[in-house]
């Protein structure tokens, strides 16, 4: 008072928006009411009402990208990945509205829309075609709670997809928050036989003791390992530092972001299992990506790339 407010209604509105700040940024700090929060809180609140309108009105949709076996060539397995087109921001990306799913709690409709709708194309995909593929769908910490194995159990049931070509990919900071009680959601989740990964490794900060310990099946190396392949030797050393590790604890390994060839065949050079990225295909809407499934494009995309990138030798 008085700048920020000349009435006690407005300065405790205030006031709690300072707090929700301070809050956000992990607590134990103070923090003061600035105008630009009252900015955001309100583009906040918007794109809540907005996110809720298009989970009861068909707003979102699904874009699926082709996971593309080393061994064979063959896509093996498709990510799930949310995209919304905002009827008047038009299309919005993920990490724009995911966290703002995440804090008002419809990150759980959300997700588990998702996850239904990607089942249901996995199951149809297997139906019709007769390829058993499996769909990765991203799982945020924030569903990481007693409603999810409950919500993922029927789900599975109402599709009718076989638990085994469900996984669900959960960023390693996230499993690494031991607080959550975490290890012990991921032990019933994969009871139900879905296969679990680990998105974004490298990113968090593992401990070798409790890696070994995680009920999980892949490793998901963060792109920004990939990226600077082959000019950054530290990434090239860590990404087959990776490889061994995970060799080791009998994880399969995939790399994310893989959008050359000579990032391709660094990666299958040193034994990487599964490869992700624009080199095979951008992420795009089911009727697209299933041209690819089809017998003679499944297996020409990633040869292609694959003799491109001079694996011959190699493979
Ligand atoms: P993510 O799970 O690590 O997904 C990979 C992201 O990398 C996707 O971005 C994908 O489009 C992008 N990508 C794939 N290949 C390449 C490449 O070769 N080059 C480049 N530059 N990018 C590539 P997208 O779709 O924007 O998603 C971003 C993040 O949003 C995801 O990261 C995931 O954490 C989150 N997300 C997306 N869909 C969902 C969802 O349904 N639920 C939850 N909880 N999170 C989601
Ligand atoms: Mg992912
Ligand atoms: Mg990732």
């Amino acid at each position: 008072y008085p700048q920020d407010g000349h009435d006690v209604t407005a300065l405790m509105k205030y006031a709690d928006v300072a707090m929700f700040q301070a809050k956000k940024d992990g607590g134990n700090k103070y923090q003061f009411y600035l105008a630009d929060m009252t900015v955001a809180a309100n583009q906040r609140l918007a794109l809540e009402t907005d996110i809720r309108h298009a989970l009861e009105n068909d707003g979102f949709s699904v874009h699926y990208q082709p996971q593309v076996c080393l061994e064979n060539g063959r896509i093996v397995g498709m990510e799930a990945l949310v995209r919304w087109q905002h009827p008047q921001h038009g299309s919005l990306p993920p990490t724009m509205f995911i966290p703002v799913a995440e804090e008002t709690g419809l990150i759980e409709p959300l997700g588990e829309w998702v996850m239904r709708t990607a089942c249901k194309q996995a199951k149809k995909w297997h139906d019709t075609l007769g390829i058993n593929i499996t769909v990765s769908v991203n799982v945020s910490g924030h569903q990481i709670n007693d409603r999810l194995v409950p919500a993922v159990r029927a789900v599975l049931a109402d599709t009718g997809l076989d638990p085994r070509y469900l996984e669900l990919e959960i960023t390693e900071s996230c499993i690494m928050d031991h607080t959550s009680g975490s290890i012990n959601h991921l032990n019933r989740l994969r009871s139900l036989g879905v296969q679990l990964a680990i998105d974004d490794f490298g990113t968090g900060y593992s401990t070798m003791s409790y890696l070994k310990r995680l009920p999980v099946d892949k490793l998901k190396i963060d792109r920004s390992f990939v990226m600077d392949v082959p000019q950054d030797s530290n990434d090239m050393e860590i990404i087959k530092a990776i490889l061994a590790l995970a060799h080791a604890l009998k994880m399969t390994v995939i790399a994310e972001g893989v959008e050359t060839t000579e990032q391709c065949a660094f990666l299958a050079e040193h034994g990487c299992d599964v490869m992700q990225g624009y080199l095979f295909s951008r992420p795009c809407p089911a009727e697209e990506v299933e041209l690819l499934l089809t017998a003679d494009n499944r297996t020409s995309i990633a040869r292609e790339a694959l003799i491109n990138s001079s694996l011959r030798g190699t493979k």
